[in-house]
């Protein structure tokens, strides 16, 4: 029987971090598809446009290194929330804003040209700061919001957990429906389980944590959601956030519990990633 592809929704790659060794041990699983997310870099301080620039380039030689190994990577491009915070202790944070506002344009010059599928990870802070940061926020996201819906190209967000922020969802879809996005092409990053609820969602699409506990509820209700390790490759902390070969040994052990079989793998795997991200995971 031919087998269906496995794709981790969001994982991120290092220059000095286990990335051979964690991409092989995922492709002999049975791993296919990986959707490479960039990250802050410790070794490229962002300050500046330029600086992105760099550390995007990164991302795309990452991904490349990725596709050199045989496995078929995608990576999304996007200012990291947090950065927010330090280009605003340089710079104030009204410059800063401008700097992360310029770095999700020049992320979608990228996507125009195929090197990047959307966008990732923007959002939010996810420890407390300042409102005036959380606005700036909120303006980087719209700003990417409206960007991706002119290429119907995918966003996915890091933000706050819902259990500091409850209105944190509804706030969200508010900002995708000014920006005229479709809530469904807006992807929160690190969900838990509730997120694959209607009431808790808002429409907004998830990329679940493929932690046993998540899995048996989305594979129970047979769930359309991304699954994620947000894996970091740190060279001092390997396997964290999942060690890689993660989602390919939970696919596994759902078809041994009962909880998987093909045509529900085929919709999460197939059918999803085409809906979402607009990758057809069955041609490579
Ligand atoms: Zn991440």
């Amino acid at each position: 029987m031919e087998s269906l592809p496995i794709m981790d929704g969001h994982m991120h790659l290092d220059p000095h971090g286990p990335s051979r060794e964690s991409i092989l041990a995922f492709r002999k699983r049975g791993g296919t598809h990986l959707i490479v997310v960039h990250k802050p870099y410790s070794d490229i301080q962002v300050l500046s446009l330029k600086d992105y620039r760099r550390s995007y380039q990164q991302t795309m030689d990452l991904t490349d290194m990725a596709r050199s190994l045989g496995v078929n990577a995608w990576c999304l491009l996007g200012p990291y929330p947090v950065e927010l915070v330090g280009i605003s202790h340089e710079h104030g944070l009204e410059r800063a804003l401008e700097i992360q506002l310029d770095a999700v344009e020049l992320a979608l010059e990228l996507v125009d040209d195929g090197s990047a599928l959307g966008i990732g990870e923007v959002g939010r802070v996810h420890f407390p700061v300042d409102k005036e940061v959380q606005n700036a926020c909120d303006e980087v996201m719209f700003g990417a919001f409206k960007g991706c819906r002119i290429r119907s190209c995918p966003v996915q967000l890091h933000t706050e957990s819902l259990r500091d922020n409850p209105d944190l969802m509804g706030h969200i879809a508010g900002l995708a429906d000014r920006a005229g996005i479709s809530r469904d092409k807006v992807i929160k990053h690190y969900s838990g389980h509730s997120m694959i609820y209607p009431e808790v969602n808002h429409g907004l699409s998830a990329s679940v944590q493929a932690n046993r506990g998540n899995l048996r509820e989305v594979f129970q209700k047979r769930a359309l959601v991304l699954l994620e390790t947000d894996y970091i490759d740190d060279p001092l902390r390997p396997g964290v956030v999942m060690p890689l070969d993660t989602i390919p040994k939970k696919m596994e052990w759902g078809y041994r519990v009962g909880l998987m079989d093909r045509e529900y793998h085929h919709r999460l795997m197939v059918d999803l990633p085409e809906r979402l991200l607009g990758i057809d995971t069955q041609c490579g």
